[in-house]
């Protein structure tokens, strides 16, 4: 039965202030997303084609721009007695971020500690992104510039080892050997565990690679190394791999087969991070609508349902749901849990149904406009989020206005922007000729962007005047007087610090008072 009653979530809140009925009205809640699981690493560089540098920057929500400036991220954090130093950057998605936690736990278990210098380090790694080609290209450039690096540290008499881990070399495999002595081992994203028998192998003067992909391998028996240093909010990967042949998509061959973690695990981690103070999570999967715990049975809707139960004032959030797969049962478990986040990132690539089947996605226009209306009905207020790709194959402008329609229809409240990248060994690399053209691709995203834009700037209008509870995750950007946080609908909320107990990790009740399209101004109350 639909359920229209609307959430409200009153953890504990700094200030002293009663926590008023912050349920979000359907006008209120509406709020950029956060960024969606996968590879949002070339955006800039598309925006930058399509736009002017001062409408790219309007255009980035402070979500967008974290994600951005956390593209090539060194992973920086001592350890004690550590015998040798790694140097460890990562690109693309959140999964990435969250496997580079993985190789982070397994690296110090080998005594190994870490430096942001990377002429500091015997070991050099880049956790790497294929999802197009920009995203590649980068890494490129950053492997010619660490050759010098290591060039230099031989100078001095000292070694120094290069790997290649993730995407990108499960992707080119050993064939990034051959290219120009670049790199010493290459590592796939279920093969981390031999990363210790590689590293030997590279110092006993052999070429290293292990790009197996593996049908169970979660990690769920190491506990990874937090990256974030703000303690508030962490990721946790409920799968890995992907069972969905997107034609666009080179995850599938990148990540390999879907595979879910134990439910127990899941909720031992989440367990684990309450007890360390952690007040957020945010589960991950490619399509967590597919999760499926086969020893227990246990589905999305069960797993959310048992998360939200470990505490009622850690806040949940979740990526990616896929349209095709999303249950009316998860929705209900949102609804009935005000701790979960009335967010949802529901990727829509096009607003065409032709497009959509060339795409093989697995769903049609109108489904994936009933299941919003689903949500519209069960979680009223929800804000949402999408991915949108420009200039697919065959993409005419008639397809293209039915985007710009659907993006109407919807009302986004915020979106992340693609144009078509051919990835080699997809479907649509084999079947379809990559026939729109670059100059069009781009004109279309500008449109695409501009009226998201639109769409973001009336969600954040319809807010000021609502009180938004935000968890503190740090001070602005701007200024060290002022906090930043997120409001429940994921929207970046900005207020001046008053002092009366706040900081990261508490929870404060915030008056929107002005607003942009990125992000909410108001006073704490
Ligand atoms: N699993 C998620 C889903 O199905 O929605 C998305 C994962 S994907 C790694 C992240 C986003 O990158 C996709 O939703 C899509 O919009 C974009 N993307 C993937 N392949 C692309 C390509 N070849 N060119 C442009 N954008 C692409
Ligand atoms: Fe790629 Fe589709 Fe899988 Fe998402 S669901 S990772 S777009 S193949």
């Amino acid at each position: 039965m639909a359920q229209t009653t609307q959430k409200v979530f009153s953890p504990k809140v700094a200030g002293g202030a009663a926590p008023p009925s912050a349920a979000p009205s359907a006008a209120t809640s509406a709020a950029p997303a956060a960024p969606a699981l996968g590879g949002h690493t070339d955006l800039s560089a598309d925006l930058a084609t399509a736009l002017t540098p001062d409408a790219v920057r309007g255009l980035l929500t402070p979500d967008k721009v974290m994600d951005e400036s956390r593209q090539g991220e060194a992973l920086n954090r001592s350890v004690a007695g550590a015998q040798r130093l790694a140097y460890v950057e990562t690109y693309g998605c959140q999964m990435n971020f969250s496997d580079t936690e993985i190789i982070a736990a397994m690296l110090t278990e080998q005594g190994y500690g870490f430096t942001k210098d990377e002429s500091a380090a015997d070991l050099v790694l880049l956790n790497t992104c294929a999802i197009r080609e920009g995203a590649e290209q980068k890494v490129w450039e950053r492997l010619k510039h660490l050759r010098h690096v290591k060039r230099q540290r031989a100078q001095r008499g000292q070694d120094q080892l290069v790997g290649l881990m993730g995407c990108m070399a499960e992707r080119l495999k050993a064939k990034v050997l051959d290219q120009e002595q670049l790199v010493d081992l290459v590592v796939g994203p279920d093969a981390y565990r031999s990363l210790p028998e590689l590293i030997a192998q590279v110092g006993s003067g052999q070429k290293a690679v292990n790009v197996l992909l593996s049908r169970e391998e979660t990690y769920a028996d190491i506990a990874p190394i937090r990256l974030d240093t703000n303690g508030v909010s962490a990721f946790v990967s409920i799968m890995r791999g992907c069972d969905n042949m997107c034609a666009f998509c080179v995850v599938p061959f990148t990540r390999g087969r879907e595979r879910s973690r134990a439910a127990d695990s899941i909720v031992a981690e989440c367990a684990q991070l309450v007890a360390e103070g952690y007040q957020e999570v945010t589960l991950l999967g490619q399509n967590v609508d597919s999760y499926h715990d086969e020893a227990t049975g246990v589905d999305f809707a069960g797993l959310l349902d048992q998360v939200a139960r470990v505490s009622p004032t850690l806040r949940i959030r979740y990526s990616t749901s896929h349209p095709k797969d999303m249950t009316d049962a998860v929705l209900h478990v949102m609804a009935a849990h005000p701790n979960i986040c009335n967010y949802i990132h529901l990727p829509v690539q096009s607003g065409s149904s032709a497009v959509l089947e060339r795409m093989n996605r697995g769903y049609t226009r109108e489904w994936y406009l009933e299941r919003i209306a689903a949500i519209r009905r069960i979680l009223p207020g929800c804000a949402l989020s999408t991915d949108i790709i420009t200039g697919f194959c065959g993409e005419a402008e008639a397809d293209h206005a039915e985007t710009l329609s659907l993006m109407r229809a919807v009302g986004f409240d915020h979106a992340f922007m693609f144009a078509y990248s051919e990835r080699p060994g997809t479907l649509a690399a084999r079947k379809y000729p990559d026939d729109v053209e670059e100059v069009v691709k781009k004109r279309r995203l500008a449109e695409v962007i501009a009226l998201q834009q639109e769409l973001s700037l009336a969600s954040n209008r319809r807010d000021i005047g609502s009180v938004q509870t935000v968890l503190i995750e740090g001070t602005s950007k701007r200024s060290t007087a002022q906090w930043s946080g997120r409001a429940d609908s994921n929207k970046m909320v900005v207020f001046d610090a008053v002092g009366r107990g706040e900081g990261p990790g508490t929870y404060v009740q915030v008056e929107i008072s002005e607003v942009s399209s990125a992000t909410l101004k108001g006073r704490m109350i």
